[in-house]
């Protein structure tokens, strides 16, 4: 029997759940992706993302001809595409990993009836997750709201049953592979439709496998070093995860070694923990579709946002990096020139565009789902929604960012703010995080002039403050 594994968002051929089903139940298994126009079409002509994914695929393809196989690459609807190509290769099943975004698994609902329709089969398995929205409960069989009791049982649960580790090994059933008709046709990023240009990080399971063996090599102090921007210590494996070209089981298990044998030091452990938040907020969006445009908290919509031309403006100083305050600045560049950004700094500008700014978190969250390399629906609505406390889990609205203060705990030298912020370059760690409080005559001396070379800031933080405790009283008096 033939079948037809589909890549989406797991572009890898090492432990993969959809490949390693199709190579052990059928005798010619064929791979395809597609570029999904409906997606692709919007996006600008120098997408970050689509440079990832074109060298990915390029990778991907790579791969599987070293296994004596090959990727069929197409353009289109998927909805059109893939029950076309599963009927010219006579396919009796398609394979794919499960997608838990709520478009996603509408589209593949759709796909499931078209194959059915036509006497084929649909088979959608758990891959990018290690445990999905069922398989984490409450003792009363309920979902978890809140992450540590959540992470206890996750972690109670992988103890039981450490098989859910286990590789899908894909090389030794290589022989049931479809052997490539000749060499590799891909079409090039100018045959998309896209400008030429490199990916924004190594890309591909190698580009994966090289970041995580730096990683590993600095886990151990991962627990301390990941709040400071300037050590640039975390893993930027969060691309990689967001387009399957590593495996969150490899991750997980690798990192539960290093706890397990000490080797990791402290810092395995909390990188574990965040592991898990992955897994939290894609249970959240799986059973709570709603959150994609509504407060997780029902009571939190009565939220009054600032609107018109002023809140306008104000929104375009926050996505241009014009607002001021030199932290929420320069993690505003980092993200318009990269498509980057630190967590911590995820943090302090989402607060500082719901608390300070007072604006909807929805325009914030879309703006990021725009420019961030790893944007993914369920993380990026998860942090968002805990930075603006309207979501699970989330910081408590009374606690409020100050971005001053937030920017002398964790950038104390001012190093990230003059990577990101030419303009202050010369100014010294005293006078970098609140350079309004620096006489005109020592900035001048250094250079700059506020409201020509930096601006003054748009809000006043304490007043801002008083504003968003105002805003949140309809909360406080609705829960
Ligand atoms: P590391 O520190 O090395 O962490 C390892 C992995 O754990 C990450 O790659 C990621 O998969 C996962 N992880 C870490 N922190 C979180 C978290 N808070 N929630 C969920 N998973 C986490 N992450 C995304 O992958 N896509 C997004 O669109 C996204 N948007 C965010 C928006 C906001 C407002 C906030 C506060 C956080 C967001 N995050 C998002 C989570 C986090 O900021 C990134 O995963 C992290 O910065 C990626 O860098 P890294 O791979 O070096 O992380």
């Amino acid at each position: 029997s033939n079948s037809l594994v589909w890549f989406r968002r797991d572009l890898r051929a090492f432990d993969h759940a959809a490949l390693h089903r199709a190579l052990t139940t059928s005798n010619c298994v064929y791979c395809v992706f597609v570029y999904d126009r409906d997606i692709l079409d919007p996006l600008p002509r120098d997408d970050r993302r689509v440079r990832f994914i074109h060298a990915s695929i390029a990778s991907l393809d790579a791969e599987l001809r070293r296994l004596g196989a090959y990727l069929i690459v197409r353009q289109g609807r998927p909805l059109d595409v893939i029950p076309a190509l599963a009927a010219e290769l006579e396919a009796d099943a398609v394979l794919v990993g499960s997608d838990y975004e709520p478009d996603a698994v509408e589209r593949d609902a759709r796909m499931n009836a078209r194959l059915e329709a036509d006497g084929r089969k649909f088979f959608s398995l758990k891959d990018q997750v290690i445990f999905e929205k069922e398989e984490v409960l409450t003792l009363a069989k309920g979902p978890f709201s809140v992450f540590t009791p959540y992470k206890n049982a996750w972690l109670k649960r992988l103890a039981a049953m450490p098989e859910t580790l286990a590789s899908y090994p894909v090389d030794q059933y290589a022989d049931a592979f479809a052997p490539p008709p000749g060499p590799p046709a891909l079409p090039s990023l100018e045959e998309l439709g896209f400008e030429p240009g490199e990916p924004p990080l190594p890309a591909g399971m190698e580009g994966a496998e090289e970041l995580f063996e730096r990683f590993v090599g600095h886990i151990a102090d991962y627990g301390r070093a990941r709040d400071f921007p300037s050590e640039n210590c975390t893993s930027r494996l969060s691309t990689h995860l967001r387009f399957g070209t590593t495996s969150i089981r490899h991750l997980v298990r690798t990192a539960q070694q290093m706890v397990v044998t000490g080797a990791g030091g402290p810092g395995a452990s909390v990188w574990l923990s965040e592991l898990i938040w992955r897994d939290f907020y894609s249970m959240i969006l799986a059973r709570n579709p709603h959150v994609v445009t509504r407060s997780f908290k029902p009571a939190f919509d009565a939220l009054a946002w600032e609107s018109g031309e002023e809140a306008d403006a104000l929104f375009a100083a926050w996505c241009e990096g014009r607002t001021g305050y030199p932290l929420v600045d320069a993690a505003m560049a980092q993200l318009n020139q990269t498509g980057f950004m630190h967590n911590r700094l995820r943090m302090v500008t989402a607060s500082f565009l719901t608390k300070d700014l007072g604006i909807d978190w929805r325009r914030g969250e879309r703006y990021f789902a725009l420019k961030l390399n790893d944007y993914e629906l369920a993380s990026n609505n998860g942090g968002w929604q805990w930075a603006a406390s309207t979501g699970c889990d989330a910081q408590p609205w009374f606690r409020i960012f100050n971005p001053v203060s937030q920017s002398l705990r964790f950038d104390g030298q001012g190093e990230f703010i003059r990577e990101w912020v030419p303009a202050l370059e010369r100014l010294g760690a005293k006078e970098i995080h609140a350079p309004w409080l620096v006489g005109d005559a020592v900035l001048a001396e250094k250079g700059v002039v506020l409201g020509r070379d930096y601006p003054l800031p748009v809000v006043e933080h304490d007043q801002a403050r008083k504003k968003t405790l105002e805003r949140f009283s309809v909360v406080k008096k609705a829960v």
